[in-house]
């Protein structure tokens, strides 16, 4: 049977976000970001978002307590269907933690994807990344044509970077992911299994091998 509860991990510019969310739409599977979850509430002020705002900036992890409160909250969810799990959990203790709260509720994790790219792709790759600070649509600057590299495509809104895709941040970013996610990797490895699907090259075919490799 086709894994329908599923964590998808890999260093931040891997493409997990983009390929979760293809992934999700195609096997009309639920996509949960914490990432999202935080940029939304930073964006809307909250006082989530504004416990959050410094770490996030700072590419530092958002700490456990925070994290583990935001994760309780979407227990329904996790309940009601098969999901993929973006960005999240990121530590031992956020792995732990969720796996007690899934079996609670006689649930488990399913499948741990590996989305596996090389660090100096990675940097290139955040580093050229733009967003539109309206409608959010995200670019990379070598799509854009030359000369209108500050002007979104789709509506015209004011093309800007994301204040962790500085290169020293995006450089800070894949160290802290080094050195926290290794544990939670050991951590599925030693129960679930982990599987590593290759995330370099064309986007619409790494879909197609994820979904190949849900599949079994
Ligand atoms: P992402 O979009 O998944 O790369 O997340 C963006 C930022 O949000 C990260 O660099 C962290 O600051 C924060 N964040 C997202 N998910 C988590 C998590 N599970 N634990 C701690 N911080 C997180």
């Amino acid at each position: 049977m086709a894994a329908r509860h599923v964590k998808i991990i890999g260093p931040p510019g891997s493409g997990k976000g983009t390929q979760a969310m293809l992934v999700a739409e195609q096997l009309e599977l639920r996509h949960l970001s914490t990432g999202d979850l935080l940029r939304e509430a930073v964006s809307d002020g909250t006082e989530l978002g504004q416990k959050a705002e410094e770490y996030m900036k700072a590419g530092l992890l958002v700490p456990d307590e925070i994290m583990l409160g935001l994760i309780r909250e979407q227990l329904d969810v996790l309940e009601g269907g098969g999901w993929i799990l973006d960005g999240f959990p990121r530590t031992l203790p956020q792995a732990e933690t969720l796996a007690e709260l899934l079996e609670s509720k006689g649930l488990a994790i399913d499948m741990v994807l590996l989305i596996d790219v090389e660090s100096e792709e990675i940097v290139g790759r955040l580093t050229s990344r733009r967003v539109c600070g309206d409608c959010k649509a995200v670019f990379n600057l070598s799509m854009l044509a030359e000369g209108d590299e500050s002007a979104c495509e789709k509506c015209g809104g004011k093309l800007i970077t994301r204040p962790d895709d500085r290169e020293e941040t995006v450089r800070r970013r894949l160290k802290v992911y080094e050195e926290q996610t290794a544990p939670v990797l050991d951590f599925y490895r030693k129960s679930t299994g982990v599987t590593e699907v290759a995330g370099s090259g064309d986007i619409d075919e790494i879909t197609a091998e994820i979904i190949r490799v849900m599949r079994g």
